[in-house]
């Protein structure tokens, strides 16, 4: 048995991502925009333009010229500029000329007024000067970003707002890596496959495989499914030779603890180099991590529970450092008030789970969702966030300050 103290979150953490980190994947393709949703960058993205790539109005109003509006609080309208006209307009001293969002300001101006801010009468605009700044409600050339800048960094993830800036700047494709190949299966006698009739009444359903399975796709990597292997140690060897000869990383469910049927760990200690983790935190206590072959390892609980968090909080951070080569992942933390007891036993950090909202006040709290088992999803199902209480705190009462950590996509 594995006497070894137990290691912080914090170090474990430190650990996967510095093995994530030093993972040298290169495998690339370039592809349309459209295509690349949730991909990861494989290039830093420079700015073919700049942005605004002229001067233009903020606003639907008038343009006006320095000189003009120290001399004058009204001004007669010479002319009009819309939104794509490309031709130098004739604009006589002292006269203001109609202007519209989007619209290119002539060379001169001064500042756009509003159309709200003046009176109209007679084709001529009355104004109070003293509320005119200089570049009021222009856009200048560069003021959001110049040529040459660079825009997005090598292994960021590709999302819609990011997608929106490289549509701005008129980018066609990019280059991104191709999904990382993790192979998965379970381990387990007990297990049957979904879309199976129950092997026998002291069967389960091989929930992990499945949850598993979509996180890894949520996360852009092609998954090879293994199935279910019994607990068997020659099968088990067989099957991660496989598997760490197909794929870059290599899952597992169930096995990693002391049981007498936890092949996986006897087979791994005979196979790779691999660390048999006691990570201090509640739930997903055992954790096995390192190197098959050419290919990373993590081995995680058979709790369904214990196998969600552990893979939210380890294995999500891993895979992110391997696509994306340095940019380290934070989660985003807070605190806020609990509505709800919340139940702990100190030594271990609780990643409880919990429901943050708007009280009547409309200040953040956050309550349990309840049973807080390992056995059983049930506590995810209307949960938004993590409870993160600290490994040497014990109960927390209704009303104490807890920290909270929201939910990623992959879990809403
Ligand atoms: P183990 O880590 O193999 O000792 O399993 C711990 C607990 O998790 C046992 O109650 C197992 O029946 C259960 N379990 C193991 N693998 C799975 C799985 N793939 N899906 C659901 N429950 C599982
Ligand atoms: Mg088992």
């Amino acid at each position: 048995m594995n006497k070894s103290p137990l290691l912080t979150f914090q170090q474990a953490k430190e650990l996967i991502l510095t093995t994530g980190n030093a993972f040298n994947y290169d495998q690339y393709k370039t592809v349309s925009l459209m295509e690349s949703i949730d991909c990861y960058l494989a290039e830093s993205i420079y700015s073919p333009l700049s942005i605004p790539s002229f001067n233009n109005s903020a606003m639907d109003g008038y343009v006006v010229r320095q000189q003009d509006i120290e001399n004058f609080s009204t001004l007669p309208i010479a002319g009009s500029i819309f939104a794509g006209d490309n031709d130098e307009i004739t604009w006589p001293k002292g006269s203001c000329l109609r202007i519209m969002t989007g619209a290119y300001v002539p060379q001169d101006a001064y500042a756009v007024i509003m159309q709200e801010k003046v009176t109209l009468q007679n084709n001529c605009i009355t104004f109070d000067q003293q509320q005119i700044k200089k570049g009021q409600n222009i856009r200048y050339i560069g003021e959001s970003i110049n040529k040459g800048d660079k825009v997005l960094t090598k292994g960021e993830r590709l999302n819609i707002g990011k997608l929106a800036t490289l549509a701005t700047l008129g980018i066609q494709q990019v280059k991104i890596y191709k999904p990382i190949k993790v192979a998965l299966f379970s381990t387990g006698n007990e297990l049957t496959s979904i879309g199976e009739d129950l092997k026998s009444n002291n069967h389960i359903y091989d929930s992990n495989r499945f949850t598993l399975h979509l996180m890894l796709k949520t996360l852009g990597c092609e998954v090879i499914d293994l199935g279910i292997i019994k607990d068997d140690l020659t099968l088990i060897k067989q099957t991660l030779q496989k598997a760490s000869e197909e794929a870059d990383l290599v899952i597992t469910s169930g096995g990693v603890s002391v049981g007498d049927a936890d092949y996986v760990k006897q087979a791994l200690e005979q196979l790779g180099h691999i660390n048999f983790w006691k990570i201090a935190i509640k739930p997903g206590k055992p954790f096995a991590f390192g190197r098959l072959g050419q290919a990373l390892f993590c081995g995680l609980p058979g709790n369904p529970v214990s196998s969600l968090v552990t893979f939210y909080q380890l294995v999500q951070p891993l895979i992110l450092t391997m696509f994306s080569q340095k940019i380290a992942p934070n989660s985003l933390t807070f605190k806020v008030k609990t509505t709800s007891n919340l139940t702990k036993t100190p030594g271990r950090l609780d990643f409880q789970r919990g429901y943050l909202y708007s009280n009547k006040n409309g200040e953040l709290v956050v309550t349990s969702t309840g049973q807080q088992g390992s056995h059983f999803t049930s506590s995810f199902d209307r949960a938004n966030c993590f409870i993160l209480l600290e490994k040497d705190r014990g109960d927390v009462l209704a009303g104490e300050w807890v920290i909270v950590e929201p939910f990623n996509k992959l879990l809403s």
